[in-house]
C-alpha cells in the first residue's frame, strides 16, 4: 500500500485568481492523481488550505471549488485524502467537523476521503490522548472514520493544544508510544496505510520506529 502528497504550494483554499490561478492548481492535482494511479496508490494527501488574507466563508468555498474542479473529471482509483492542520497557519482545517462537511458539500464525495496526521490532531488540541475514547466516538458520530484511508503517524515535539507543527519521532514527543498505540490499534485504524513523517534514527534510517510499531500489533494478535 502506498500513498503520494500533492506538493507543498498546492492550497485548495487559493482565491483562484492571484499569482497562482484555480486552472494551474486543478491541473496540478490531476497530474498529481495520474501518477498516484500509475503507482496503485491509494490517493494523494492533500491539506486542507490555509486562509491567509482569506475571509473564512471564502476560504471553504474556494477549496469546494478546487475540489470540484479537480474531481468532475477524475474517473481513477486514486482518492484526495483530506490531511487535518495543526493550527500553525491559522484555525481553518483543524477540525473533523470542518473536514467531514467539505467533503459532503463537494460534488463527487465519493472520491474523497481523509488522511489523519497524529501530530496535527494533538496540536489542534482534538485529540487528548489521556481521552482517547472520546476522539474515537467523536469521529464516529461525525462519520469522518468510514473515510479514512491514511495515518500520517507522528509524535509532537510541543504539548497538547499548542498548534505547533513539530514532528517527532515516535514514542520520543508529548504524545508518547502509549497514546500513539492506543490510538493506532483502535477499530477504525484496522488495515490503514500508516506513513511516519518523522526525523531518521541515530542509524540513519527508521528502522527503530518501525520495529515499535510493530510491536503494537503483535501484542494486538496475542491478545
Ligand atoms: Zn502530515
Amino acid at each position: 500500500m502506498s500513498i503520494a502528497h500533492t506538493p507543498y504550494p498546492t492550497n485548495l483554499a487559493a482565491a483562484g485568481d492571484g499569482t497562482t490561478p484555480r486552472a494551474v492548481m486543478v491541473a496540478s492535482l490531476l497530474n498529481d492523481l495520474e501518477i498516484a494511479e500509475a503507482c496503485g496508490s491509494l490517493g494523494i494527501v492533500v491539506h486542507f488550505g490555509h486562509f491567509s488574507g482569506i475571509e473564512p466563508l471564502q476560504g471553504y468555498q474556494n477549496i469546494i471549488q478546487c475540489i470540484n474542479d479537480t474531481l468532475k473529471s477524475w474517473d481513477g482509483q486514486a482518492k484526495l485524502l483530506i490531511e487535518n492542520q495543526a493550527g500553525n497557519h491559522g484555525k481553518e482545517g483543524m477540525t473533523l467537523e470542518e473536514l467531514v462537511k467539505i467533503r459532503e458539500l463537494c460534488r463527487d464525495p465519493e472520491k474523497i476521503g481523509f488522511c489523519l496526521d497524529t501530530c496535527h490532531a494533538f496540536a489542534a488540541g482534538i485529540w487528548n490522548p489521556l481521552h482517547t475514547e472520546e476522539f474515537l466516538q467523536h469521529g464516529e458520530a461525525l462519520g469522518y472514520w468510514p473515510h479514512l484511508v491514511a495515518v500520517h503517524l507522528n509524535d509532537s515535539m510541543y504539548a497538547f493544544g499548542l498548534r505547533k507543527d513539530r514532528h517527532a519521532q515516535i514514542g520520543k514527543g508529548c504524545i508518547g508510544d502509549a497514546g500513539l498505540r492506543n490510538l493506532l490499534t483502535a477499530q477504525p485504524f484496522s488495515r490503514m496505510a500508516i506513513a511516519l513523517e518523522t526525523g531518521k534514527g541515530p542509524d540513519g534510517t527508521h528502522r527503530q520506529e518501525i520495529a515499535a510499531v510493530r510491536k503494537w500489533y503483535e501484542a494486538e494478535v496475542q491478545l
